[in-house]
């Protein structure tokens, strides 16, 4: 099977201390589509200009990513320009140019509706919520959001939350919807608001996971660290990569409970920690299943206690 992934392709110019790109390929969707398909086969729904590269498409197609779903409309694509200082944790936006996106409504093609697994990336929640009433039988449903929708589109975000599986967000935005400092709080308040299993990002300090799976309260808890890197070129997409990865081997896998969660959390970090060793998708395009397994395995080594 596929899992089925809707959210921005953009054109990103981003800045970070140790370079710069413009008009870069990014968006929530890329990003978690080329992650995912390291795992398994993705379906991706999007929408981009008459100004977005072919050769992007090309790499996508490269992957194996099926683009049926990628809309190209008259217009430009959407463009994202933003800036880390070194605390790379922190985006900062200097732009947003929604171009295409502005009267977009994603159309899920018929081939994609039987999808099993479904990732809702970093998109309009009234739009990931379109997505949700065109799937047919999906058996996980995972999103991801920021902090721009809570501002301004809280109330659908909310309806997203009462149909999703899995709730994916930074840690910035999990004490900014729960209106608390503590991310033990928000995570279990975030497990009442609808999903069984909630995932705060935690960027270089890992992921924490919060899970309801007997529907009876919160219950299970897992703490990650991320891969320690000591160069960082570009954190962008990391998030994206490590929901991308989590939502791939869970496709591959076939396989949604709690322990196999965990490794899935492993592997999303695996694959984001690649990602940001360099600009743009420059490192993600490349990596193979041995740079996967070989820093797995640290992972496995570097958390392992008696
Ligand atoms: P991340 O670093 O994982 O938070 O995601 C970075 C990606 O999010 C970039 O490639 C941007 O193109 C994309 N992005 C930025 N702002 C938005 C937005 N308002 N809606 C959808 N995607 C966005």
């Amino acid at each position: 099977m596929s899992v089925l992934i809707v959210g921005s392709v953009a054109l990103d110019t981003v800045e970070t201390p140790f370079g710069k790109v413009e008009d870069a390929l990014g968006g929530a969707a890329t990003y978690a589509s080329v992650a995912a398909s390291l795992f398994s086969k993705v379906q991706m729904v999007g929408v981009v200009g008459t100004d977005f590269p072919q050769q992007h498409v090309e790499l996508l197609q490269s992957k194996a990513i099926d683009t049926t779903g990628l809309q190209r409309v008259e217009g430009k694509t959407f463009r994202w320009s933003g800036y880390y200082d070194f605390d790379l944790n922190q985006a900062i936006t200097r732009d947003t140019q929604l171009n295409v996106f502005q009267d977009f409504t994603p159309d899920v093609p018929d081939s994609y509706r039987d999808a099993e697994i479904v990732f809702l990336a970093n998109i309009n929640p009234q739009l990931q919520l379109h997505v949700l009433d065109q799937v047919r039988n999906p058996q996980l449903i995972l999103c991801d959001t920021m902090n721009l929708w809570i501002d301004i589109a809280k109330a659908d975000l909310l309806q997203v939350l009462q149909r999703v599986d899995v709730a994916l967000m930074n840690e910035g935005e999990a004490r900014q919807l729960c209106g608390t400092s503590s991310l033990i709080t928000a995570g279990k308040q975030l497990l009442t608001m609808g999903p069984k299993v909630v995932i705060i990002k935690k960027g270089e300090h890992g992921a924490l996971m919060f899970a309801d799976p007997a529907g009876t309260g919160f219950s299970e808890f897992f703490a990650a660290p991320s891969y320690p890197l000591e160069e960082i070129k570009d954190p962008t997409g990391a998030g994206d990569c490590f929901a991308g990865g989590l939502s791939g081997y869970l496709d591959y896998t076939k396989d949604g409970a709690v322990n196999n969660l965990r490794k899935a959390i492993i592997y999303g970090s695996v694959v984001a920690s690649f990602n940001v060793e360099d600009f743009s998708l420059n490192r993600l395009r490349c990596i193979t299943p041995e740079d996967i397994s070989r820093r797995y395995n640290e992972f496995k080594t570097m958390t392992a206690f008696e």
